[in-house]
């Protein structure tokens, strides 16, 4: 197991051999990734400190660690060139740990430097045998937190301009379906008259259902517009021609594009909206 007690560490670790890094690895993204190859170059064994999860809260803020300390632990130790994972639970006890561990070299990384040279300073003084070396970190794969908040973002529809668009995008945002999250509506003299999203509880696309509620409402099919987040699949096509609907807008490529080109040979136009 590469998760390991420090007590077990010690008896396995060669002292003035080992490299060490510590994080929260929250998350674990392509930066993460990238960053602990990067360690594992300054030498191995690779030792990985996982901060526990209670130091994260008052270090990150108190709606983190994301995932568990054991989850992150698993997830670090699963990479090849991780050698062993610790879970950090006493936070400034890293003196202790750093006497125990003997590593050869102490990877930081260069983000908040002056705080971290102070450290590797602190470091330097009590342990002469140890490298302190500073890394960057890629910040094109950005942070955790960052990602927290893209997540967290909500789209700014007043920033979409096309008042259709941004209700096709409003109506796919807010579905409850679990999977295949599209919208469709259908526009009569440029006014919508019919809309929804994919509902899960039913077995056809929303794209089918606006044209059945369109239909509801008596309107001539063939004077409306259809507009839909993805290009029509095969069945909904086929309906499509059925109901003998003749302008089709879509905002996505999805890559199957049988739809499209049934419609395209019955004469159909179909456009991507721009
Ligand atoms: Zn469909």
């Amino acid at each position: 197991m590469k998760i390991i007690t420090l007590t077990k560490l010690k008896k396995t670790l060669k002292p003035h051999t080992a490299t060490l890094v510590g994080g929260v690895f929250d998350l674990f993204h392509a930066g993460h990734l990238r960053y602990l190859r990067k360690c594992s170059e300054v030498g191995r064994p690779l030792v990985v400190i996982v901060q526990a999860d209670k130091t994260v809260r008052v270090r990150k803020g108190f709606n983190r660690p994301i995932v568990s300390e054991k989850r992150r632990a698993e997830i670090v130790a699963a990479l090849e060139f991780v050698d062993f994972v610790l879970i950090l639970d006493k936070p400034s006890h890293y003196e202790k740990y750093l006497e125990i561990i003997k590593p050869r070299n102490y990877v930081f990384s260069k983000e908040t430097m002056k705080y971290r040279k102070y450290r590797a300073r602190l470091i330097n003084d009590k342990f002469p045998n140890i490298k302190v070396v500073f890394l960057e970190k890629d910040v094109r794969c950005s942070s955790t937190s960052f990602l927290a908040k893209q997540i967290l973002a909500q789209r700014d529809y007043s920033k979409i301009k096309n008042p259709i668009v941004r209700r096709l995008y409003f109506l796919a945002d807010h579905s409850k379906a679990s999977i295949g999250k599209i919208s469709a509506l259908i526009t009569l003299q440029g006014k919508i008259i019919a809309e929804s999203d994919n509902i899960e509880s039913k077995d056809i696309h929303a794209e089918h259902i606006v044209i059945k509620k369109a239909e509801s409402k008596g309107v001539d099919l063939k004077k409306t517009k259809l507009y839909i987040l993805i290009p029509p699949c095969i069945l909904c096509s086929q309906e499509i021609l059925k109901k003998h609907i003749s302008e089709v807008y879509y905002l996505h490529p999805y890559g199957n594009d049988d739809g499209i080109k049934l419609l395209h040979k019955h004469g159909i136009k179909v456009k991507k909206i721009k």
